[in-house]
């Protein structure tokens, strides 16, 4: 089932949670609401949900399919929900809390008990489960209590599932292993999920689409892929991964920091260049059109490459580079010693009257 939200605000008093929000999810879709803490993901989840209400205004609305939901109430509007802390029944089993939303609707819609049992055991094996079924939510581990929640959720065949950092108390292992599970669910059971992290790997590994989110304002909606290629604007180019940055003055088309020089086709005038960690590289040399020089100060392999992190008078923070193995190799790096790095690309987020969020993207190749 589709999801369109229209000119969805929301105060708290006199401070603005959400700025006027527009986003339209497709039936089947698995949404990311990605962004710091503060952004808002939580309140645009919750309004979604019939948990808080967004401020009233002529247009706003909120449709489900062809429903209107603006106003129904959170019970009539058929989600399931999966929050961070797990919030299993303590006193009853893994089975009686999967089954408990069914044994307590109304008895006209409510299944036979045969039914309740089919459906509760085919979840549990969903989520492998079964053979825990009569233990108690002290019992399990954290990963296996929000598998719970999971199934729980899923048991009332909701067509929108809502969560919010669902795997945020978990570690890394049992995340991932989560991730896949909801992914894997979310395609089997084909319905509409909008999922709240402020984890970018997080997000990108399992959305179709990543809203990022900023301040309350939606910064960008996209695929993970197109969103990494081509970010809108500077927030979400340093939101979604690490960042160098070189600051310094062009006089024609050369730009200058202390003793780093770099080749540009900008304006003369002070600009900031950012870069990713790939978008460089490192030699033992300059050449003529980047003279950056710098200490290695560590060297840390990371599966199929090498970060690099280098030091100079001319940055404002520590740089990260990741090169080949090979390239690690060959230029000896350790620590304590002397390289040139060499942008293979960069980009500029010109600020236009303050706005960073208005301003344009700009990307240069340098050939190498
Ligand atoms: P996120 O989930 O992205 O961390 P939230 O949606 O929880 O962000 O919060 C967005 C903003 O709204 C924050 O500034 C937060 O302090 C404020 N806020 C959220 N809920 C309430 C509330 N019930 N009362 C007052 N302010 C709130
Ligand atoms: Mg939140």
């Amino acid at each position: 089932m589709s999801i369109r939200l229209h000119h969805i605000q929301k105060h708290f008093g006199r401070s603005q949670a959400l700025s006027p929000i527009d986003l339209d999810v497709e039936s089947g879709e698995l949404i990311g609401l990605l962004g710091p803490s503060g952004s808002g993901k939580t309140t645009l989840l919750r309004i979604i949900a019939g948990l808080e209400t967004p401020d009233d205004n002529p247009a706003t609305q909120l449709l489900f399919g062809e429903r209107d939901v603006t106003r129904v109430h959170v019970r009539d509007r058929r989600i399931g929900f999966v929050f961070q802390h797990y919030a299993l029944f303590r006193h009853m089993s893994v089975f009686d809390n999967v089954a408990f939303g069914l044994t307590v609707l109304p008895r006209r819609e409510r299944p036979s008990s045969g039914e309740i049992r089919t459906r509760v055991l085919r979840l549990l094996e969903m989520v492998q489960l079964s053979h825990l079924a009569q233990r108690f939510p002290a019992q399990l581990s954290g990963g296996q209590q929000q598998r719970v929640s999971l199934a729980r959720a899923l048991a009332l065949r909701p067509e929108v599932l809502l969560l919010d950092e669902p795997f945020g108390a978990l570690d890394a292992k049992v995340r991932q292993e989560l991730r896949r599970w909801l992914r894997h669910l979310h395609d089997e059971l084909g319905f509409t999920s909008v999922f709240v992290t402020h984890d970018q790997e997080e997000a990108l590994e399992l959305s179709d689409r990543v809203v990022v989110m900023s301040n309350g304002r939606i910064e960008q909606i996209d695929t993970p892929e197109a969103l990494y290629r081509a970010p809108a604007n500077r927030f979400v180019f340093e939101f979604l991964g690490d960042v160098n940055h070189l600051e310094g003055q062009v006089h024609n088309g050369l730009l200058t920091c202390g003793d780093a020089r770099l080749r540009v086709t900008l304006p003369d005038g002070r600009h900031e260049l950012l870069l990713r960690p790939h978008e460089a590289t490192l030699a033992d040399t300059p050449d003529e059109r980047a003279n950056l020089p710098a200490v290695v100060t560590a060297v840390v392999p990371v599966g199929a490459e090498v970060r690099v992190e280098l030091s100079a008078d001319w940055m404002s923070e520590p740089w990260l580079v990741a090169v080949r193995h090979q390239d690690a190799e060959r230029l000896n790096l350790a620590r304590g010693a002397r390289v040139y790095a060499r942008p293979l690309t960069w980009h500029h987020y010109p600020e236009t009257a303050g706005q960073a969020r208005h301003s344009e993207r700009r990307a240069q190749t340098v050939s190498t």
